[in-house]
């Protein structure tokens, strides 16, 4: 590190910062740096990147990590320790508010479809394990230690009939080409695509063929696109070139359906030629960083590639999914995606081959012919993998119908609270909704009364100590977690609490405590402390933040009374825009605060244009 400041240096840079995780080991050798260097912790990224910017002259920041893909390298290779401790995000807890993904730019934290909308979770095989997500402003996420992945129908019983069901697989259809063949593999690094055009080219290689890899790395990073070109041939001189020309491939293997769908990657295909496989499963995009909402593209995505080659030569799976749901982890889904495309006579070398340059590849060579085998089946039959692997736990969002919404919600306040606030609730949604059916007529959608349905509710419910009390001590968080986990050593809670934690300049808490698994007792006793929620005996509810929650709830049915009387077709989605502005309050601290402040400026606005 000092070699490298010292460099710079010498080139004239004028100001120098050094990121890591551990500052002060570099402030202990400051002087071998250059005078002007500066060292910080990395939390403190956005705050040195402004001072820098604002500087005249290069200046040069210096983030001491290693990179990720690196790291899991080294763990691999036995060079360095494998973490034990794991992050997890409690998904009832979760509001998805997007702090965690904000702060640490982190691409393992994946969006997850619930009963209760979209929250987020951690993709445990992607996760370099650096915590930078533990530091939101945030009591969802809990630490795991010594937690081993479940590896679900590679179990028991599901072993056999996996077994079986492998066993009787056909072989696809013999290959018949004679030229080169040309195979594109798109996906994004640190994920195995230059691993699947190696296994391609050396099981090629292995059947006496000639082949070539020509690999295209836009950032050599985890998460950065990757395009491989493999070209395979009968002989070498048939090889002519490693780029595989415009239009020219007879396949591609999509692994990720954004690189999958980009213009480097179309302009290979070409109708009547090609064949695509393509991985249904959404990596989220920078969209998802500032929008925790944002729509992944994956429908359009593959629509563009059906677009390109017609529907006809476009097979897909959900790679990602199903690896999980065999293996427990999504490390070995390219590898089942290669499975998937080799059955569907993409692939053109012998399944022997394949087997034996997974095992010279020496990497979890099981794991791999297992995935291998698993995506054969997801593509000769895929109903017999569905059976085997068993029902996805039902998975509706916030929404559905009317009834359905009010039902669930109101069985939820009574658990939040009691029968009284769930009366509470369900009798102001049906004051909006006879209303609305008063202002639209009979027949009509039902749409304000649904809006008022889903946040109203949410605003009724915050998630204040003894709630997220209760959501640690009902067993909710065990269940998660062994849906994931088969086996775990212990728990640790990260709170920073309103009354523990003090606020930086920032707004964010200055330090989280952790807290071990002795605090569940305690978790449960707050939780059946409830009844005392809002009443003068409350601990915490004479809290800025607890005010300002039973405010926020009244102010909006408030808001909404006042609609009723005036309310008509004309002015009806003007109201619906109303009802939904609650929908970006999410999150705790801070965070919350500053999305509350941002609805009631948008609540302003649309209330003055109100008529
Ligand atoms: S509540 Fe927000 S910060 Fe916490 S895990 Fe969910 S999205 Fe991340």
């Amino acid at each position: 590190m000092p070699q490298i400041a010292r460099q710079l240096e010498a080139e004239g840079v004028a100001r120098i910062a050094v990121l890591a995780e551990d500052a002060e080991r570099w402030r202990g050798q400051a002087d071998e740096f250059p005078p002007r260097t500066s060292f910080h912790s990395r939390k403190e990224l956005d705050a040195v990147q402004r001072e820098l910017r604002a500087m005249p002259g290069v200046t040069a920041l210096i983030y001491d990590q290693v990179c990720a893909t690196e790291q899991r390298r080294r763990v691999k290779r036995g060079h360095a320790a494998a973490r034990t401790r794991r992050v997890f995000i409690h998904p009832e807890a979760c509001e998805n508010c997007g702090d965690c993904t904000a702060l640490s730019n982190c691409v393992a934290i994946r969006p997850l479809a619930t009963a209760l909308g979209r929250k987020r979770q951690i993709d445990q095989t992607v996760c370099n394990q650096d915590y930078a997500c533990l530091d939101a402003y945030c009591p969802a996420m809990v630490t795991v230690e010594g937690g081993d992945l479940r590896r679900k129908a590679t179990a028991g019983a599901g072993s056999d009939a996996l077994s079986d069901a492998i066993g009787r697989l056909p072989e696809p259809a013999p290959w018949r080409w004679a030229g080169p063949y040309d195979l594109v593999i798109a996906g994004v690094g640190g994920t195995g695509v230059i691993t699947l055009g190696a296994l391609v080219a050396t099981a090629a290689h292995l059947e006496g063929k000639s082949a070539s890899v020509l690999d295209f790395m836009g950032f050599a990073q985890k998460g950065g696109s990757v395009i491989a070109f493999v070209r395979l041939a009968e002989r070498a001189e048939l090889l002519n070139q490693a780029r595989i020309d415009t239009q020219q491939a007879d396949a591609m293997i999509a692994c990720d359906l954004v690189v999958g769908a980009s213009p480097e990657a179309l302009q290979s295909l070409t109708r009547g030629r090609t064949r695509v496989a393509a991985n249904l499963h959404q990596i989220p995009t920078a969209a998802f960083v500032a929008d925790a909402d944002a729509d992944l593209h994956a429908a359009g995505l593959l629509a563009k590639i059906r677009h390109a080659i017609g529907s006809e030569a476009v097979a897909s799976c959900d790679a990602q999914d199903l690896a999980s749901r065999v293996l427990g982890d999504t490390i070995t889904a390219n590898v089942l995606l290669l499975g998937f495309a080799w059955q569907l006579g993409m692939v053109p070398v012998g399944r022997a081959a394949i087997a034996r340059a997974l095992a010279l590849n020496a990497v979890e060579v099981e794991a791999n012919q297992l995935a291998f085998s698993c995506g054969r089946l997801a593509a000769a039959d895929p109903q017999a993998l569905r059976e085997l692997l068993g029902a996805q736990p039902a998975q509706e969002d916030e929404g559905g119908e009317l009834g359905a919404i009010v039902g669930r919600a109101s069985r939820r306040l009574a658990v939040y609270q009691d029968a009284r606030l769930s009366r509470r609730y369900a009798g102001f949604v049906a004051q909006v909704q006879a209303a609305e059916q008063r202002a639209l007529g009979a027949g009509a959608a039902l749409e304000l009364t649904r809006q008022v349905a889903i946040h109203y509710a949410r605003l009724l419910a915050c998630k204040d100590e003894y709630e997220i009390a209760r959501m640690y001590s009902d067993g909710s968080l065990e269940r998660a977690i062994g849906a994931q986990f088969s086996a775990w050593k212990s728990v640790r809670y990260h709170f920073a609490p309103e009354f523990l934690a003090r606020e930086g300049a920032d707004g964010r808490p200055l330090r989280k405590f952790a807290f071990g698994q002795w605090l569940r007792p305690a978790l449960g006793l707050l939780a059946r402390a409830r009844f005392m929620r809002a009443t003068p005996l409350d601990p915490f509810g004479w809290s800025a933040a607890r005010r300002a929650e039973r405010a926020l709830a009244a102010e909006y049915a408030a808001a909404i009374e006042r609609l009723l009387p005036g309310l008509n077709a004309g002015n009806h989605a003007n109201a619906v825009r109303i009802a939904a502005l609650p929908a970006g309050v999410r999150g705790f601290g801070s965070v919350r605060r500053d999305a509350i402040e941002r609805m009631k400026v948008e609540a302003h606005r649309l209330g003055a244009n109100w008529r």
